[in-house]
């Protein structure tokens, strides 16, 4: 007697699965982009209890069509402009199957040789594909692992850095209350959440003042370590953003990465979105100075066609990550660990059981090579670029921010009713979907171009929909 699927079974449905994938991926852009349905209607059409007897998979499907779809919003829609991109690609969701198949836990290397040993090589293709230095290469005494997210790798690059400033006697002793870790206005709240979860405590980060473009004040972020040394704390981290999430700003990473190195300070780099743009040689310019981060974080699984999740982690000194979080209990000792010979990845973050991301890493490059990367980032670059232009040619908008890559940060001149007037029009619409942000107090729309499927023609569409909501408004 068994309840499993047979892999007969399995052959069917999983048939009729990607072909339902990918007739949805040719009919993305016939959704209304933002999900209409109200709080709780989701909910409300699900049993209120698990079924005593198992369904057949057809009745599965049928509810996840009457009642999962209404309660998508459409990421991958060529109408999608809100937030960054979270892209998938056909190769990285038949590597996200592969390894869902396989079904292994890397949690070690002796768990899966393969898995360990194709996210290696995978992330030393990514420092030779993206111009990132050298020192990241586990072939010296650094390293990547792919992490869930950005988040994570900012919270383990904490944990690193506060290791580092107190002899690893944090990990042993609890967090003393005099550290001090440093971001921007402008950097992402995860850095925010790191420093609590690390037992750093709010009251010790200090949020460094921007410039006119947003991005972190160097001199400013020097003086407050002067005030913060005097006052007997001890500076750990600072956080150092290619491509802050509201501005798409661009840290002075040179500067601020000399001021950290003379100060025996952390330097992490988090490049989440915008690393990707790195495989372009063009834009390498934006990271000049990368060579003094001691961490450095982009997700493939922004801009890079690859499946949430996959966030790229690298460090310059792996054995001060690995000894900041190694604890190696009875039942994890084995023999190739002993060696010395193996990485586990375990050591590198925060879970123990971590899935085999890799394989979608590899058939994303394998599948399109570092041509066809560049290809992509190219063209939503362009397209950005011919936006803003019509954004500078129109009499009643401006920019809000420069430019430096796919996120164009624009607004109504007539004002912040005017601009909410255009958000909730466009968006309630279901035509598109855009998002704002607040710069210097006013709000300000962000026009995020790096979908998957976004095209010039999408992009255009958008402009003149967004015209067309202004023509009539009274606001
Ligand atoms: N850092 C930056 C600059 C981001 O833009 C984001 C998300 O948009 C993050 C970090 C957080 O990313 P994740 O969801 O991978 O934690």
């Amino acid at each position: 007697m068994s309840y499993h699927m047979t892999p007969d079974e399995f052959r069917t449905q999983g048939k009729r699965m990607i072909d339902w994938i990918a007739d949805y991926m040719g009919s993305v852009g016939d959704y209304p982009v933002l999900s209409q349905v109200d709080p709780g209607w989701v909910q409300s059409q699900l049993p209120a209890s698990a079924p005593l007897q198992g369904d057949p998979f057809d009745d599965v499907m049928e509810d996840v069509e009457r009642i999962v779809m209404p309660g998508i919003t459409h990421w991958q829609s060529p109408n999608f402009f809100a937030y960054f991109p979270a892209n998938v690609s056909g190769p990285s969701i038949l590597g996200d199957l592969l390894s869902s198949g396989l079904g292994v836990q890397g949690m070690i290397w002796a768990t899966s040789p393969a898995c360990t040993e194709v996210e290696t090589r995978m992330l030393d293709w990514l420092v030779d594909m993206m111009g990132l230095p050298d020192s990241f290469l586990s072939t010296g005494r650094g390293g990547g692992v792919i992490q869930d997210t950005a988040s994570s790798a900012a919270l383990t690059a904490l944990i690193a850095a506060r290791e580092r400033a107190t002899g690893l006697t944090t990990n042993r002793e609890g967090a003393t209350g005099n550290l001090v870790v440093y971001t921007s206005t402008h950097t992402h709240s995860s850095l925010e959440k790191a420093v609590r979860v690390a037992g750093i405590g709010d009251a010790q980060l200090r949020a460094i003042e921007v410039d006119e473009n947003y991005a972190m004040l160097p001199d400013a972020f020097e003086a407050q370590i002067a005030i913060d040394r005097s006052a007997g704390l001890i500076p750990i981290m600072v956080t150092g953003t290619i491509g802050t999430t509201s501005s798409n700003a661009m840290d002075p990473l040179r500067t601020i990465g000399e001021i950290a190195a003379r100060e025996g300070i952390w330097f992490h780099v988090d490049a989440a979105m915008s690393g990707t743009a790195m495989v372009c040689p063009e834009f390498r310019h934006l990271i000049d100075g990368v060579e003094y981060a001691d961490s450095y974080c982009f997700n493939p699984h922004k801009w890079m066609f690859t499946n949430f999740d996959c966030s790229a982690f690298f460090v310059r000194d792996r054995e001060t990550l690995i000894s900041s979080l190694s604890v190696l209990p009875e039942y994890l000792r084995n023999k190739a660990t002993e060696s010395g010979a193996v990485i586990d990845y375990r050591d590198w973050h925060i879970p123990l059981g971590r899935r085999f991301r890799a394989l979608k890493l590899w058939f994303v490059i394998r599948h399109y090579g570092i041509e066809g990367l560049q290809h992509h980032v190219r063209e939503h670059v362009a397209w950005a670029r011919s936006f803003a232009d019509r954004v500078v040619m129109h009499p009643d908008f401006e920019l809000s921010a420069p430019l430096p890559l796919n996120l164009v940060c624009f607004r109504h001149t007539a004002g912040d009713a005017m601009n909410q007037h255009i958000l909730d029009s466009v968006n309630g619409s279901g035509e598109m979907y855009l998002t704002h942000t607040k710069l210097d107090g006013n709000t300000v729309l962000r026009m995020s171009i790096g979908g998957t499927n976004t095209t010039e023609l999408a992009v255009n569409q958008a402009w003149d929909r967004i015209v067309a909501v202004t023509d009539h408004a009274a606001v």
